[in-house]
Parts: C-alpha cells; sequence; structure tokens
C-alpha cells in the first residue's frame, strides 16, 4: 500500500521561498493563501542567536483531525494517505481550520487577486470554486496521478509535487513512505533523528524533518478562524437548551400549563394571541428554540458557502459539528410544535434531550479541536452542559421576573438559581485548575485568571446572582426585581465567558511544542514509517 509522504531536511534550507512560490503558481493560489510557506525562526539571546528557515504544510496526518471535524464529508482521505477537500462540498464553516494542530488549512473568504480586477496571467489560474470555502496543500496529486507506468512519483520532477521539484536546495523530498527502496523511505530509516511535529497528538504526519535544531518558543497567537459570530453560537445555543429544559421541568412540576393555542383553533387565532398573558414555560417553549435558531443562523452567517448549508448533516458519522445540527433541528421542530399545539410531556422530553445534545456537541467541537490547547481539554462537554443549565436558568429567571404574578415559590427558583450557578462555577473552577500540558494552555489560563476576567466570570456571572437569589428567597416582597436582576447577572456573566474563552484565550498550538523528542518506546507513535522500521 503506498503512503505518500516528504522528507525535509532542515540543516538545508535556505528561506528562499521559492517552494511558496511553485505552490501558489502551480495551484493558482490568491493572494493572502499560503498552502506552503517557510517560517524565518530565530533563537537564541544575543550573542548567541540562530537563525533557522522552516518549510512548513499540511502533514497529511493518517489519524487527521480536520477529517472528523468537517461536518460536510467535504475533508477526504485517500487510500494512499492524500487528505484533500471537494471544492464542491465545504462550506467554510471552519471547524477543520481550528481542528488542524498545525495551521495548514486556509479559508479564502472573497475574490482576491494581486491588481484591481485581476491580470490574464491570475485569471488564467484562478479557481472561483475555491472562494467561501477552506483550501489546503494536496501534494500536487495532479502531477503523478496518471504518471506511466514505471515513473517513480518523488523521482522524475515533471511527477512530483511544485514545492519539492523546485526546491533549490534539494530539501523537500517526496516519495512512497512504504516503499523500502524509496528515497524518503530509506532517508527516515537512516537518521535516527528523523521527527515529526506534534508527535505527542497522535496525529501521524507524513511529512518527516531531519536536522532538527532546538526552536524556541514563540509568542502565543490567538486563532482568527471564528469570531463573534461563533461567540454567539456557544452562547446562544446553549442558553435555549438550558431554558427549555429547566422550563419544562418547572412547568411538570407545577402543574400542567394552558395550551398556547386551543387544538380546535386554527392558526389564524395567532394574531389574536396576547404574549403578555404567557406564563414562563410558555415563553420558554418558544424563545429557548428561537435562541438555537440564532446560534443556527450566526454559524451560516459565518461560513463562506452558507447556501450549501445543508452539506453539514452529510458527516453525521464522525463530526460534532454535522450532529450539533442535527440535534438543534429536532429540538427546534419539537419544541415549537409541542409549544403550539401538543403540550405532550413525551415530546417535551425528547425535545429536552435534544437540546441538550446542541450543548454537549458544541462542547465535543471546542473538546475535539487540537488546534486551540484552551479547547482541547476533555472537562469541556461537561461545562458546556453546566454552563447551559445556568445560562438557561439566568433567562429563566430574567422570565419569572417579569411575570411576576406567576411567582409561586419564589425560594424555589431561587434555589434553583443557586445550585445552577454554583455547579457551573464548580466545573469552571475545575477548568482553570486542569493541569497544563503546554505553556500554551498556561498562558490561557493565566488570561482567564486576569483580574477583569475573574470579576466578570466569576462575579458577575456567579458570586452576584447567588447573592441576589439569596435575598429573593429571605425578601419575597422583592422577589420578582432580584429575581430578574439574578438572571441577568447569570447571562452577562456568561456571556463574557463565553467570549473569554472563544475569543482571548484561544490560543493556537505551540508547532514546535517537543519538537524532535523522541516517542516513548512501545508508545502509539514511532517517528519512523512503517516501511523504515522494517528495513
Ligand atoms: Fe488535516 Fe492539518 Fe493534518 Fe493536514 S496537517 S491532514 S489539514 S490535520
Amino acid at each position: 500500500m503506498t503512503r505518500w509522504g516528504m522528507v525535509v531536511d532542515l540543516g538545508r534550507c535556505v528561506g528562499c521561498q521559492t517552494c511558496t512560490i511553485a505552490c501558489k503558481m502551480e495551484n493558482g493560489l490568491p493572494p493572502g493563501t499560503l498552502w506552503r510557506t517557510v517560517l524565518d525562526l530565530e533563537s537564541g539571546e544575543f550573542p548567541d542567536v540562530k537563525r533557522q528557515f522552516f518549510p512548513l504544510t499540511c502533514m497529511h496526518c493518517a489519524d487527521p483531525p480536520c477529517h472528523d471535524a468537517c461536518p460536510t464529508t467535504a475533508t477526504k482521505v485517500r487510500a494512499d494517505g492524500i487528505v484533500w477537500i471537494d471544492d464542491d462540498i465545504c462550506i467554510g464553516c471552519g471547524s477543520c481550520v481550528v481542528a488542524c494542530p498545525y495551521q495548514a488549512r486556509h479559508l479564502v473568504p472573497t475574490e482576491r487577486y494581486y491588481f484591481e480586477g485581476g491580470t490574464p496571467p491570475e485569471w488564467a489560474t484562478y479557481n472561483l470554486e475555491r472562494v467561501g470555502i477552506c483550501t489546503k496543500c494536496h501534494f500536487c496529486y495532479h502531477k503523478f496521478d496518471d504518471a506511466p507506468a514505471g515513473v517513480r512519483p518523488g523521482e522524475d520532477p515533471a511527477y512530483t509535487p511544485a514545492c519539492a521539484s523546485s526546491c533549490i536546495g534539494d530539501v523537500i523530498r517526496f516519495g512512497d513512505l512504504e516503499d523500502p527502496t524509496s528515497t524518503v523511505a530509506r532517508m527516515v530509516a537512516e537518521h535516527q533523528g528523523a521527527a515529526r511535529m506534534l508527535e505527542h497528538l497522535d496525529t501521524q504526519p507524513s511529512v518527516y524533518h531531519l536536522n532538527v535544531p532546538r526552536i524556541d518558543p514563540r509568542p502565543p497567537q490567538r486563532q482568527h478562524t471564528w469570531h463573534g459570530l461563533a461567540v454567539a453560537n456557544f452562547y446562544a445555543g446553549p442558553t435555549g437548551a438550558g431554558l427549555y429544559l429547566l422550563a419544562t421541568l418547572a412547568g411538570w412540576l407545577q402543574g400542567p400549563s394552558a395550551p398556547l393555542i386551543d387544538l380546535a383553533q386554527p392558526l389564524a387565532s395567532l394574531a389574536g394571541l396576547r404574549p403578555w398573558d404567557f406564563n414562563p414555560q410558555q415563553w420558554a417553549g418558544l424563545l429557548g428554540p428561537a435562541l438555537v435558531a440564532v446560534g443556527l443562523l450566526s454559524v451560516a452567517a459565518e461560513a463562506g458557502r452558507p447556501f450549501r448549508g445543508f452539506n453539514v448533516f452529510r458527516n453525521l458519522g464522525r463530526s460534532w459539528m454535522s450532529r450539533e445540527s442535527a440535534f438543534a433541528m429536532v429540538f427546534m421542530a419539537l419544541a415549537v410544535l409541542d409549544t403550539l399545539f401538543w403540550q405532550n410531556r413525551a415530546v417535551q422530553a425528547l425535545a429536552a434531550v435534544a437540546g441538550m445534545g446542541v450543548a454537549l456537541a458544541q462542547g465535543l467541537i471546542l473538546s475535539r479541536a487540537k488546534g486551540v490547547p484552551a479547547w482541547n481539554v476533555p472537562l469541556m462537554p461537561l461545562y458546556f452542559i453546566t454552563s447551559a443549565l445556568a445560562f438557561g436558568a439566568g433567562a429563566l429567571l430574567v422570565l419569572v421576573g417579569l411575570h411576576g404574578d406567576a411567582l409561586r415559590e419564589p425560594a424555589a427558583w431561587a434555589a434553583l438559581g443557586v445550585v445552577l450557578a454554583l455547579a457551573d462555577l464548580m466545573v469552571w473552577q475545575r477548568y482553570l485548575a486542569t493541569p497544563p500540558r503546554t505553556d500554551t494552555f498556561r498562558h490561557a489560563i493565566v488570561v482567564l485568571k486576569l483580574p477583569a476576567q475573574r470579576l466578570a466570570i466569576e462575579g458577575l456571572g456567579h458570586a452576584l446572582p447567588v447573592l441576589l437569589l439569596g435575598a429573593a428567597a429571605l425578601f419575597p416582597g422583592t422577589a420578582p426585581v432580584l429575581l430578574l436582576g439574578a438572571g441577568l447577572a447569570l447571562l452577562a456573566g456568561g456571556l463574557l465567558a463565553r467570549v473569554a474563552l472563544v475569543l482571548k484565550a484561544a490560543f493556537l498550538v505551540d508547532l514546535f511544542d517537543r519538537f524532535g523528542e523522541r516517542p516513548a518506546a512501545g508508545s502509539a507513535s514511532s517517528a519512523a514509517p512503517p516501511a523504515a522500521r522494517a528495513a
């Protein structure tokens, strides 16, 4: 079985960027998009300073996290190990970009040319199909897929990726890692120091490096793939799900509420509805799905190709983003129909489970994003569940506070809010106490522990609501106002916590973390490919 791969001799690279430009020309890449580049790194301290050039590209991992993250099945892995993107399917959601720890994926947001309107050479190679989607290196497979019998890609420049065939220093070698007679397999076998990047993440890259130098840690950089719209989804979705679940449970405990619309009346009666007469449960039955819908629309607005949005359901077997979307659709349909027409507890239970599925799936999307250490934490799904309940309690307390007349048990509502706020705080504290595996993660936690963040997340989002709820239990006369205040504080603190997690603490993994360390003998990873080990 063939496994295409590369061997990069770092001791030879002179940083000329010929490979970068050859790749751009071969693949018609627009401004701002580099499928490969050469990093210019400095290490040491004056006067003992070294400069190192480092060619970087997609690693064509054998276990690529981008593949599982992609909700559309646009990311595919060939039998020969090449990871490629089907331009016709990708929606440009960016989930693969944050999943890839090697920063190898690039969203092409708009049509761009080097000169206004483009030039004839650019038009000749420009691929409009790649606008609005994610793109990456594919080892120039178009150059060797139809190679005549007897030709060995990597040996003949005409059938070799453009970067390798253009390199002036013979730094980049391409070939079949599974063929013990190939140059690349022999180079890996002969060099005891052959190393793969981020070996400990178990992605099993197909790119090996020789003559690995010492590289100093670089200043952490934040991810710039997901912005405020992603925060909106990670906040609104769990809030809507938590609100619906808690309102449903409260409705069950307090007795059935009156149907919003009598089944005997046609939909036309909607015109006669008096929303100010709805009880909190009825409001929650509509607001919960509305919030989840806001989250979905935010994702669609952030995607480069929103009109292909239906593709998001294609990877239910692997992608938590696909599953999040499916849970959201089921939740919204069941919750709205039940609130308007059915008032059936079995349907409500199903809707509540699907809603919490949205929160769980979001936690799993982040916990599997190997490119962002602050998210790639096992506790993340649990945190999304507890925060969904806390944010949902905040929204429900706002409704209950506004609906003062319907307030039957202020102490019970206060107790519910306190328990959920404290449970969320406990999990957040455990997250902050996660033993740091990398400097990048340590840096993220430092940011989350800054006084301003603590004041917002722990003070506004947890301590203040607990105080207000305690006061509401003690002074029932002012309970509506206090419950309203506590709900607003929970919601505001929750939003700031999401901003901190998704934007402020989201530093990219250090590409050179533990680079060059040999994997432990007998571990799942080994620096040498199977063919080289056998040789
Ligand atoms: Fe996917 Fe990144 Fe691995 Fe390339 S380097 S296969 S984009 S995870």
